[in-house]
């Protein structure tokens, strides 16, 4: 039986895990095939399979005295390389099927960050929206009270990502010291007076721009003046959108689940500024951005890929990107597509993007930064030391160079073009499979 229905037949009912592992098997089952030694020990089955999965009950209590009852996760997917390493989702949308494509995505993402981190990923279908804090707070302590006796600086460190920020980060990191009586690296995304890394928050947004600028240098050209949509309002978004003003881009759109914001004058940093405290302060919607600004228009229930642009970000979630948008952008005269989410595009989009030659960037490329920076910040907690911000920047840069050279080094068609899909997957998975083979059967 081929390798693909093996994982299919196991994988009932898990259509984000499939379609994940799809497409990183099309570039990694013809690559076995020319390297027969991947193939003995079966280094792709191995990795589709998570080493442990841990599913648990987290009850609460609500701010009217009632109780709540959430499933939590932590999918331990490879710890070959490292300790297993990835964020927590807080997301009505979040199943174990999932957690299992994000783990999986995010194995070869932090492989291809070279620094030596594992693959994990877990969460919880709670959901923050809406909730106070003293509700975020007892769901928090409750579902740490479980997942800390999985998890430790050299065993498997969470962070970030939908639903979990800062002060989700503070309430996990907080009821974890109370249990273990112990100060430790364990999570990341900390604040900074307490183990934090400068960047951070910025991280994955960043090092987007900088991928996108290191596709520009291989062919000579610069972000000034290239007309910019991205998705999503949260932590990518509005920082892929801060650094693309600095290069004096000019950014259109954003969005939330409720819509998008088209500003045909650009997005300025002051503008970004609002929607920064509507979101992170406020925690508003996207929508009251035209109250502010009247010139711009919201498109309530839509997407932005409609919207003529040299460069779409998706930063948003999951499939938020299909087939008749990707027509839609192509059409309109976009070029170039990195993701700054999870698998934003979906398997159709990226077949037109790739069939059309677009620049198509895979999040465990494009989006790397967030994680990178993480790995810096377990460092600097291991060092007990903080460093400059420009220090963290400039390691940010250095690893986004190093991720575009090995998406380079595989990617590269009989033609010349650059296809980042194939590069970043063959280049994930190269380092993790040769980890694989030398630590045998296990
Ligand atoms: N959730 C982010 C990602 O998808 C960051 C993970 C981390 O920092 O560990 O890569």
């Amino acid at each position: 039986m081929n390798i693909l229905t093996t994982i299919q037949e196991r994988n009932p009912g898990e259509p984000e895990f499939l379609q994940a592992v799809h497409e990183v098997a099309e570039y990694i089952i013809p690559f076995i095939e020319q390297n027969p030694r991947y193939k003995a020990f079966k280094v792709f089955e191995r990795m589709a399979e998570p080493e442990r999965v841990i599913i648990f009950r987290v009850p609460w209590v609500d701010d009217k005295g009632e109780i709540r009852i959430n499933r939590g996760y932590r999918v331990q997917m490879s710890s070959v390389i490292g300790p297993y390493k990835g964020g927590l989702r807080f997301h009505p949308s979040v199943t174990l099927s999932v957690l299992k494509f994000l783990a999986f995505e995010q194995t070869y993402k932090n492989s291809l960050t070279g620094l030596p981190m594992g693959g994990g990923k877990g969460g919880s279908d709670f959901d923050p929206k809406g909730k106070s804090d003293a509700e975020v707070m007892r769901f928090c302590q409750s579902f740490m009270t479980e997942l800390y006796r999985h998890i430790g600086p050299d065993l498997d460190v969470p962070a970030g990502d939908i639903g979990v920020g800062k002060r989700e980060i503070g309430y996990l990191f907080g009821q974890y010291k109370r249990i273990k009586n112990e100060f430790t690296g364990v999570l990341t995304g900390k604040g900074f007076e307490w183990g934090g890394s400068r960047i951070r928050p910025e991280a994955t947004g960043y090092g987007l721009i900088y991928f996108v600028q290191e596709i520009f240098k291989t062919i000579g050209e610069t972000l000034e003046g290239k007309v910019i949509t991205i998705s999503g309002s949260g932590n990518v978004a509005q920082f892929a959108a801060e650094k693309s003003i600095q290069c004096g881009a000019k950014v259109v759109t954003m969005s939330d689940s409720d819509g998008y914001i088209y500003d045909q004058t650009g997005i300025t940093a002051e503008k970004l500024a609002f929607i920064t405290e509507l979101k992170e302060v406020k925690r508003g919607r996207i929508s009251e951005y035209v109250d502010r600004y009247p010139g711009a228009r919201f498109f309530p229930g839509e997407k932005p890929w409609g919207i003529p642009c040299d460069i779409a970000l998706p930063c948003a979630t999951q499939n938020e990107l299909d087939g008749h948008d990707a027509r839609l952008l192509i059409d309109n005269g976009c070029r170039y597509v990195a993701e700054g989410a999870n698998m934003p595009c979906t398997t159709e989009a990226v077949a037109l993007f790739n069939k059309e030659r677009i620049y198509y960037v895979p999040g465990k490329a494009a989006n790397a930064g967030g994680v990178a920076v993480s790995g810096l910040e377990m460092t600097q907690n291991s060092l007990r030391y903080a460093w400059f911000k420009e220090k963290v920047d400039d390691r940010l840069r250095i690893i986004i160079k190093g991720i575009h050279a090995t998406c380079v080094q595989y990617g590269r068609e009989e033609d010349g073009h650059i296809n980042y899909e194939k590069g970043a997957n063959i280049g994930g998975f190269v380092k993790v499979a040769d980890a694989m083979i030398d630590q045998g059967v296990v």
